[in-house]
Order: structure tokens, then sequence, then C-alpha cells
């Protein structure tokens, strides 16, 4: 896939909403299941190809899907195409953590806001386990927090130095 003209890619990504803060949504056509769909026209053939939008997102960046491997939603956001919010699991793992009771979910394996706690996604600082998508959002606002602190800093430094001289 990662073999499309570029034409192709650059038309896949206009659908991508990467304004937030952590998933990029897919803001074309959603299958009733949740799931991104990009549609081309085959080439040299009148037929059309459809394919689903996260994973075209992760074989873009990582290359292609190894045949019995699927991608989990980190997030739980099936619109989600943020490749950082992607895990490859066999499809038994999958389903395994579908049915997993909530309770017990909840406790475990997802934080606060409901993201899973597992592999790419899991951080563990100092014996705690944290989520990574929860953690770079918090730096990202941290990061603008922060800004605007140093900005009003710098403009009563500038003021004082007005007011000295
Ligand atoms: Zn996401
Ligand atoms: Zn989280």
């Amino acid at each position: 896939m990662s073999k499309w003209p570029k034409r192709i890619w650059a038309l896949f990504w206009m659908h991508v909403d990467r304004n937030g803060t952590g998933c990029w949504n897919w803001n074309a056509y959603v299958h009733p299941l949740g799931y991104g769909k990009f549609t081309i026209d085959r080439p040299h053939s009148n037929k059309k190809l459809t394919k689903m939008a996260h994973r075209l997102s992760w074989e873009f960046f990582n290359g292609r899907i190894p045949k019995n491997l699927c991608l989990d939603h980190l997030c739980r956001n099936r619109k989600c195409v943020n490749p950082e919010h992607l895990e490859l699991v066999t499809l038994r793992e999958n389903i395994l953590r579908g049915i997993a009771p909530s309770a017990q979910q909840a406790r475990q394996t997802h934080c606060k806001n409901g993201h899973r706690l597992q592999g790419g996604n899991l951080y563990i600082f100092k014996n705690k386990r944290e989520c990574k998508i929860c953690r770079s959002i918090n730096q990202k606002i941290w990061q603008k927090e922060n800004r605007l602190y140093i900005n009003k800093k710098q403009r009563e430094y500038r003021r004082n130095k007005n007011a000295l001289a």
C-alpha cells in the first residue's frame, strides 16, 4: 500500500483531522461498525478498492500488516487513524480484550479515560501503570499553559525594564 502514488496518499490524508490533541479522526465515510473507510478507483480496472482507514494509516508508517495479525485501537475510538493509538495483536487477543468483564477491565486494563493500558500504550513509571495517550495529552496541555506563563513573565520583565529606563 505504501507503494501507492503520492496523490492517492495526499487524498487519504485530506480525510484525516489531526487538529485535536490525541486521536486523528477520519472525517470521510465511516462504516456502521465505526471504522473509517477509504475508497479509490483501482488502476487499470473499473472496480473500486475499499480499505479500512486505520489499517492504511498504520501501513503508511510501518509497512504491511502481517496476515495473521490485526490492529487494536488502544484509544477505543474506531474512527481514529493515529498509528500511535494502534497496536498489532493476534485476532485471538483482540477478541479476548473485547469480551473481558468490564469491571475488571476498568480496574486493570484501562486508564480513567478508557484507553487500553496495554502494549504500546502502557507506560510504567515508579511501579505505576500509566496511559501514554493521556500522558501525551497532559504534556501538550502543560506545554501550552507553560508557554502562556513564560509569555506573561516576559511581558512583566519588559514592562519593568521600561519603567526603570
Ligand atoms: Zn486514537
Ligand atoms: Zn488514557
